[in-house]
């Protein structure tokens, strides 16, 4: 079936012997070409410009007011191997040890051939991103890597933050509104309900507004992200995780994972891979005036990073830039809840120095401190009162620290020290807990992005991409890959989807060929 959509371009072609090319090109395969997109986080943008760039209609839709969904969230980075940015910065790294990590990371639960695909595009994907103005020229190491990776962009000459997921929706959004706002239909506050599907192929989708319901056909991205904070009757959490489902989370209230369920409900035959596993972030910010609030700014692993400390009774306990699992897991060991509080969640403190704060970028570290989520101590005495703990307990874990620097490892198996601890340093505080983060699991895609059906085949006219996939990262996914993945495999599917409804067309100029 596939081959023959293939062909097609071929036969309008044939049958239309008089036609100059560029009306063939028209009837056959550029114009009126529909492709709907679910979602409009990094992979549902990603997904939308690749379309319309190859003369796809493209309406996106999403639930929210708003375009961005968790990916206007992120803090931390996007990786990348043998970019620009890391020659230039004179770092060292191969596709070969990307894949490494990740696979390692994953556990062996990873789809091998999506890791390859990730990494191999990684470079090419940073230039896409650079073409549409978009230059994550700053890099740094986070947990799990073997080298820096993460890319992320530099402040504004005037000094002002430019968060990394907040700076790339912004951007890709804008040349929706512009340069392709002919070709891209916006539908905000617009929900999908249900795929139409006619002799198991995807037509189309209804989906739902203020004013009822609607029908789009076209073939269609799924890039409606996780379900990290999916806490309603049919949780996604509570049925495939329901011992972290309690857990606080970093998710914005969209990650309902309402596609997925609507995909179940519907039977429409979509397998699903790794539901029960759902990343824990190690780092939530604790609020100290109400430390049991639900949703938690994330403290981003790129703190850690560049040089912050985790304490528990003012002691460390693991390698900062351990995996997040590993992370977690010791959190879970060593500490207790906040201010040894029954109430208060778990809670370790995290410890910069002035250096940290300026290497992270001291313009985010003001929104951090505005917010209360960062305490701007001083000193080491002001430190260990602000954590409830001794100054000369404190004081020893920071001499153990900094002679384990000059050796170039600790006893945690540290070898990346971004900064030192002297007497003298400058201090600030904050407090972290464990926190529901990110879905590795969700429905399962191939190498073309193309959704699984419960039989391991493609299902004809539906693609996926991002966090509402699974695969990619199997057991523990490592910081930066998911706006990685979103922006790989995002435009891999807007150009896939983009593809097939050329055939599409071409199918409907057969049968008014063969009429004729
Ligand atoms: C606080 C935070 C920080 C992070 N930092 C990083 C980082 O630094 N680096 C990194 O790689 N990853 C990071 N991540 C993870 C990463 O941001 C997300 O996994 C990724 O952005 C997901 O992108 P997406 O496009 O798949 O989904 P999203 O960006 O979540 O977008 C999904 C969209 O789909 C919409 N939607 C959902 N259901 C429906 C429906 N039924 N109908 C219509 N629309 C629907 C939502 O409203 C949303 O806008 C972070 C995550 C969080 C929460």
């Amino acid at each position: 079936m596939r081959q023959l959509y293939r062909l097609w371009p071929t036969v309008c072609v044939a049958l239309a012997p008089g036609l100059a090319s560029a009306s063939v090109s028209t009837s056959c395969a550029a114009s009126a070409m529909d492709v709907v997109v679910v979602g409009g986080g990094l992979a549902g943008l990603c997904a939308t410009i690749e379309a319309a760039k190859r003369g796809a209609k493209v309406t996106i839709i999403d639930k929210e007011a708003n375009l961005g969904g968790n990916s206007a969230k992120a803090s931390s980075g996007m990786n990348g191997a043998n970019t620009q940015a890391q020659r230039d910065q004179g770092i060292t790294d191969s596709v070969e040890k990307f894949i490494e990590d990740t696979l390692s990371s994953g556990d062996g639960l990873a789809v091998v051939e999506l890791v390859h695909t990730l990494a191999e595009q990684s470079r090419e994907t940073h230039e896409w991103l650079k073409s549409l103005g978009l230059h994550l020229s700053d890099v740094v190491q986070l947990g799990g890597h073997s080298t820096a990776r993460t890319h992320r962009f530099p402040p504004t000459p005037e000094g002002k933050p430019q968060p990394v997921g907040w700076t790339l929706v912004s951007g890709l959004r804008k040349i929706l509104e512009t340069e392709l706002k002919d070709q891209v239909t916006i539908r905000t506050k617009s929900s999908f309900k249900e795929l139409l599907i006619e002799d198991g192929r995807v037509m189309g989708l209804n989906f739902e507004h203020e004013n009822g319901t609607e029908q789009l056909r076209g073939t269609v991205v799924l890039t409606a992200g996780g379900y990290a904070n999916d806490h309603a009757d049919s949780s996604l959490l509570d049925l495939h995780t329901p011992a972290l489902a309690k857990l606080p989370t970093t998710n914005g209230p969209f990650a309902t994972g309402d596609v997925i369920k609507a995909l179940v409900k519907q039977e429409a035959g979509v397998k699903t891979t790794l539901m029960d596993k759902v990343q824990i972030h190690p780092t939530g910010f604790i609020e100290v005036k109400q430390p049991n609030f639900h949703t938690k700014f994330l403290a981003p692993e790129a703190l850690r990073g560049s040089g912050g400390i985790l304490l528990c009774h003012g002691k460390r306990f693991a390698n900062e830039l351990g995996r997040r699992d590993y992370l977690t897991e010791e959190m879970f060991k060593h500490c207790k809840p906040l201010f040894d509080k029954e109430e208060n969640p778990l809670s370790a403190a995290m410890l910069l120095t002035e250096e940290a704060v300026e290497k992270y970028g001291s313009g985010a570290m003001g929104f951090y401190k505005f917010k209360g989520l960062v305490q701007d101590v001083g000193t080491v005495e002001a430190a260990a009162e602000a954590m409830g703990t001794s100054a000369e307990v404190l004081k020893k874990t920071l001499e153990d620290y900094n002679e384990a620097a000059e050796r170039g490892q600790d006893k945690f198996g540290k070898k990346v020290f971004p900064v030192r601890f002297p007497s003298t340093a400058h201090l600030y505080v904050a407090f972290v807990t464990p926190t529901l983060h990110y879905c590795m699991g969700g429905l399962a895609i191939n190498v073309r992005t193309e959704v699984l059906h419960s039989d391991g085949q493609p299902i004809p006219n539906l693609y996926g991409a991002g966090e509402v996939t699974g695969g990619v990262h199997g057991n523990n996914r490592l910081g930066g890959n998911s706006l990685l993945e979103c922006a790989v495999f995002g435009r891999m599917a807007g150009a896939q989807a983009a593809e097939k409804a050329k055939d599409g067309r071409c199918d409907t100029e057969r049968g008014s060929a063969g009429g004729a």
